[in-house]
């Protein structure tokens, strides 16, 4: 019988959020400007995937059906496609999906498939080529473009883009994004960009309410759809002459936390209870074998008890999170 986590507040936890690597080959402004830097965090200091088996099957026993495979840029791991494989071994785990940059889903995306990857999502912040790198620090959109449609070749029948809405970068880039999704099957999530330790000026510049984009679909027919128990925190809008749908990701709306379901293992192997605020609680010492996982489960739940009700972003408190790449967004 499994117990469902549940916190304090009456809150299920059915996602998990899982970083496997802090490493990334690009620098979006708003995440690694200056690119990747090693911080003393080794390649060998990430969980392994026998550890990331053991913390995910722990997480299954507890109610855990969908696993989000993040980073820093996930597919820069070697051993990308046994992480995903290693996963699909708990058959409680109905949905694996990953974050990515995109960089590598041309030449990989039908192996990830193959070993049982059930969701794509590419993040894409700019549908101009030059803006594209500018933002990214890249020259890939095209490899990303390509990724994405061998991503449909491959078998997905949905894609999910992740476009970080910034005011006077694309916030007027509307109109562009929906006749890119018309004839496509993607779900485009505009998240708002959200403010970190180190990207405290970007946020001032740049940060835009999803409002405005919201306002506009509304006005031209566009219906909020009703979401599901182990849904991300999209708000999500479809139109019957689209393909595509949009998503409004808005963590600064009031409410937004009361419907978190989401929890988070860094890369080495730490649980954080939200992805803004908290030092994390250890996990690492259980995963060396297979005999912890009662223990594993025990600390899991445990830890839970001590899940805020909501972030502190309004006061300007980012906690520990200097930027997304640390824990994954
Ligand atoms: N490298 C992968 C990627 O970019 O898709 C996965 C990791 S990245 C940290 C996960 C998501 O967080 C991306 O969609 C990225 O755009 C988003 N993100 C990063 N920093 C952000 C910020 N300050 N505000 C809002 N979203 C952010
Ligand atoms: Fe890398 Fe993703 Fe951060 Fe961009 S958002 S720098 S791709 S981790």
């Amino acid at each position: 019988m499994v117990s469902q986590l549940t916190d304090a507040y009456a809150r299920k936890f059915y996602y998990l959020r899982l970083s496997v690597t802090d490493v990334c080959n690009f620098r979006c402004t708003y995440c690694l400007p200056d690119g990747y830097k090693p911080n003393g965090v080794t390649s060998k200091s990430f969980l392994s995937v026998d550890e990331i088996r053991r913390v995910t099957r722990a997480f299954a026993t507890l109610g855990t059906e969908k696993v989000r495979l993040t980073g820093g840029e996930p597919s820069l791991r070697r051993d990308f496609t046994d992480i995903i494989a290693g996963i699909r071994e708990n058959a409680a785990i109905r949905q694996i999906a990953v974050t990515t940059n995109g960089y590598r889903l041309a030449r990989d995306v039908q192996q990830w498939r193959d070993a049982g990857l059930t969701a794509i999502n590419v993040s894409v912040d700019s549908l101009d080529p030059r803006q594209f790198h500018a933002i990214t620090g890249q020259d890939k959109f095209r490899q990303v473009m390509e990724g994405i449609d061998a991503a449909f070749e491959a078998g997905f029948d949905k894609v999910k883009v992740n476009t970080v809405l910034m005011r006077d970068v694309n916030h007027h880039q509307l109109d562009t994004f929906l006749a890119w999704i018309k004839p496509r099957p993607i779900q485009l999530r505009f998240i708002e960009l959200m403010e970190t330790g180190e990207g405290s000026d970007l946020f001032r510049r740049h940060h835009i309410s999803g409002d405005s984009i919201r306002e506009q679909l509304l006005a031209r027919g566009w219906i909020h759809q009703i979401r599901s128990r182990s849904d991300g925190p999209a708000q999500v809008f479809c139109h019957p002459d689209y393909a595509g749908q949009i998503g409004l990701i808005m963590p600064y709306e009031k409410d937004f936390c009361a419907s978190c379901n989401r929890l988070r293992v860094s890369s080495v192997g730490n649980l954080h209870l939200c992805l803004f605020g908290d030092g994390g609680v250890s996990l690492r010492d259980l995963l060396a074998g297979d005999s912890q996982q009662e223990a594993l489960q025990a600390r899991i739940a445990s830890a839970l008890a001590h899940k805020k009700q909501t972030h502190f972003l309004h006061q300007g408190n980012t906690g520990i999170t200097q930027n997304l790449s640390y824990i994954g967004g």
